[in-house]
């Protein structure tokens, strides 16, 4: 990999397995511009009865790879003994899961339990898509003096399958880059993509969306994993997947381009939001209308005629149907709740 290209990697197993599986997999990493090994010593496992980690043995053989290949060494912490443990064997980082992420209680023993050891932590999203759960949990993290180090999207859980594993939210992910941007994005296509196969697109991804690192599970033979089999991969696929990422050309032509297009995306936004403006001013004046002669909010078969032409009318300049409906709707049931605040005489129906 140039080292250019990402400031920070993180490579290793799903989970510490055995020693010989830590120290082979570490010896298969050597020469990689690594900033951190990982392993996970405690797992969160949807099922009871899978292997839920080797426990704090294997922090030991995390410290033998930091001895013999002279990485950092990290894991994920659920719970204050755990940080105990971590702390105990002077582990260079931790990571907060997606599953601790989610529960604020969770967040607050880790942070206390961080607090005053100068470990520093990085944060993966929650496992539903929540900014200002992702966001919290940070800001619980500093307020007990805890170093972020970093926020690693992994992606997020939904009830109808998509080719991921977990569902990836570019938007929720520049948002929080956005609102911090202090604290370096990372990405982890391992647990998006789910699968061996996915890794190197998403990975591409990363670079496209200037992400500032990768976290990537590696095994020295994924097909005898013991945890997440499917998406590991060997340290020399991991090696070979680097070198094959493309940094896309930053042109001045293309900036400028670019830039271009954006200010008139931004314009076009702008009028986008008038356009909402005048609208909504309009439903509150039917909203009136309608109150001061007592007539029913809802009109069903105007409503349906309205739909159904609009749609038509977005179809044929090339919107899509799906799209146009959705859009449609939305601004119909917001007109039916500002009509229905005036109806309750709520003093300000905005
Ligand atoms: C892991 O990194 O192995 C892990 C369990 O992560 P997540 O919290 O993203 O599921
Ligand atoms: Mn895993």
């Amino acid at each position: 990999m140039r080292p250019d290209l990402f400031a920070s990697l993180i490579s290793g197993p799903c989970s510490a397995e055995t020693r010989s599986q830590v120290l082979q997999t570490a010896e298969g990493l050597q020469g990689l511009p690594l900033s951190y090994f990982r392993a996970g010593i405690w797992k969160p496992r949807t099922q009871p009865g899978a292997f839920e980690g080797i426990g704090d043995e294997g922090l030991k053989w995390l410290q033998e790879v930091r001895t013999r290949f002279g990485f950092k060494i990290c894991t994920e912490v659920a719970t204050a003994e755990h940080v105990r443990a971590a702390v105990a064997h002077q582990l260079d980082m931790v990571w907060i899961g997606a599953r601790s992420t989610v529960n604020p209680f969770t967040v607050q023993e880790i942070a206390e339990a961080l607090q005053g050891t100068g470990i520093p932590v990085m944060v993966k999203n929650p496992i539903n898509p929540d900014l200002k759960l992702w966001l919290g949990a940070i800001e619980r993290l500093e307020r007990h003096d805890v170093k972020v180090i970093g926020a690693i999207h992994r992606g997020f859980s939904v009830y109808q399958k998509t080719k991921y594993r977990n569902n990836p939210h570019w938007q929720i992910a520049i948002d929080l880059k956005q609102a911090r941007p202090d604290i370096p994005l990372v990405m982890d296509p391992s647990h998006i993509g789910g699968r061996a196969a996915l890794i190197a697109p998403l990975a591409q991804q990363a670079l496209d969306l200037h992400y500032d690192g990768l976290m990537i599970e590696t095994h020295c033979d994924p097909s005898i994993a013991l945890t997440d089999a499917k998406q590991q991969i060997t340290p020399t696929t991991l090696s070979e997947l680097l070198h094959n990422l493309e940094p896309r050309s930053k042109s001045d032509q293309l900036l400028s381009e670019l830039s271009e297009l954006r200010d008139k995306l931004s314009l076009v936004d702008d009028g986008l939001v008038e356009l909402l403006q005048e609208r909504m001013e309009l439903s509150k004046e039917i909203g009136y209308l309608k109150r001061n002669h007592n007539s029913p909010i809802l009109q069903v078969q105007r409503w349906e005629e309205t739909l159904k032409s609009t749609v038509e009318k977005a179809l044929n300049a090339g919107i899509s149907q799906e799209f146009a409906e959705l859009f449609i709707k939305m601004l119909h049931e917001e007109s039916i709740r500002i009509q229905l605040a005036l109806l309750s005489d709520q003093p300000d129906a905005n």
